[in-house]
């Protein structure tokens, strides 16, 4: 149940991650609750206000989505919408008088951000981005890990984010595949837990990248988007990270890290749930089980109603979604020139 100042959230966009994910986990939330829904579709949206107890006049459209300025029960908006809609939907709220958490990739491009940021500050209001790996047990231990020195200096990270796609899906009846709608491809979608990860396992920013990706524009699932993207970190430590992104192959789902001493293997490294996680090397063989991984949507949620509330820094902020976004530019530039780019 919310506790007393518990920030209410209203959900935009009914979509999957919205619906299996993000609004059934508000039952382990504290200090947030769901007070409204923002949909294209009426029907389904009061489908899923009698399923959280919410009144009718609690439903908004994206049509009149700037009436949320007049409701007291809505403090912030989550923002779980195609990612070409994100900075649309966050500024109109932020000129809407409300605080907004809104989902990864933060936009298309490092000017929306600026945007974005920008309307947050003129407004008065906070700006988080969904980065729920920075509230999930396996992710923090292994932050503490690398960042403690547990691996000895660290050498190299590698990350892998790819699942297969089946026949059917084009540009127009998918929005992953619509450049538009989604920017580059992959890369943005899953591969920016990648980017994620080499940033906060390492501690440092690269100053340097190195991409290659693969087009396959005679696949109709591929006109739009790049399909496949591999790039390559170097960080001023001497460290290196590199990382794979692809709609190409099931399932992989992992991070490892090697340091001079040992070695931290994460498989599934970033999912909802199923993480594991080994620590080997120099006579180490431990399975660690830091705890549940599936509290990390409720404690996101509730780092951001506290933030709103009491005003305490956000672990997360546009500033790191702009962050990641113009590394993910520097990745596609890399790749498109054909030769490395300094950051
Ligand atoms: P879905 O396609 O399942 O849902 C998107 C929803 O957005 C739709 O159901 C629709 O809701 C609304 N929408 C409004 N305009 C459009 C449009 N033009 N095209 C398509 N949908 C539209 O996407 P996801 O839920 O998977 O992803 C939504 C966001 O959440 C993205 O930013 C994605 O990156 C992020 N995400 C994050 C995850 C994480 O682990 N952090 C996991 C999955 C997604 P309605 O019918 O109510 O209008």
């Amino acid at each position: 149940a919310p506790s007393e100042g518990s920030v209410g959230i209203a959900i935009v966009g009914l979509g999957g991650y919205a619906l299996r994910q993000i609004m059934p986990a508000f039952a382990g939330a504290k200090h947030v609750h769901i007070a409204g829904l923002v949909s294209g579709n009426r029907e389904k949206a009061e489908e899923v206000a009698a399923a959280y107890g919410l009144e009718d006049d609690q439903i908004y459209g994206y049509d009149n989505y700037a009436d949320i300025a007049g409701d007291d029960r809505i403090d912030a908006v989550y923002i779980i919408l195609p990612t070409g809609l994100h900075e649309k939907y966050t500024v109109d709220a932020f000129t809407a008088g409300k605080h907004v958490l809104c989902e990864k990739p933060m936009a298309m491009d490092p000017g929306e951000c600026e945007r974005m940021i920008a309307a947050g500050k003129r407004a008065g209001r906070r700006l988080m981005i969904g980065y729920r790996c920075h509230f999930e047990p396996f992710n923090l231990k292994a932050m503490e890990i690398t960042k403690g020195g547990g691996l000895g200096p660290l050498r190299l990270i590698q990350t892998q984010h790819q699942y297969s796609v089946g026949e059917g899906v084009t540009p127009q009846n998918n929005w992953r595949f619509n450049r538009a709608l989604a920017g580059g491809g992959p890369l943005e979608d899953y591969g920016i837990y990648g980017v994620q990860a080499a940033l906060y396992l390492s501690g440092e920013m690269p100053t340097r990248i190195s991409a290659t990706q693969m087009l396959m524009p005679d696949d109709p699932r591929f006109t739009e988007i790049v399909p496949f993207i591999a790039s390559q970190f170097t960080f001023p430590s001497g460290a290196a990270a590199q990382l794979t992104t692809g709609y190409n192959v099931d399932g992989l789902n992992r991070v490892d890290a090697w340091g001079s001493r040992h070695t931290l293997k994460m498989n599934r490294a970033t999912a909802y749930s199923g993480q594991e996680m080994q620590l080997t090397g120099s006579g180490k063989d431990e399975s660690l089980n830091p705890g549940d991984p599936s509290v990390q949507f409720a404690q996101m949620m509730d780092h951001f109603g506290q933030a709103v509330r009491d005003g305490s820094p956000i672990l997360t902020g546009g500033e790191m979604g702009l962050r990641d976004t113009r590394l993910i530019e520097a990745i596609y530039r890399s790749a498109d020139r054909e030769r490395p780019v300094g950051i």
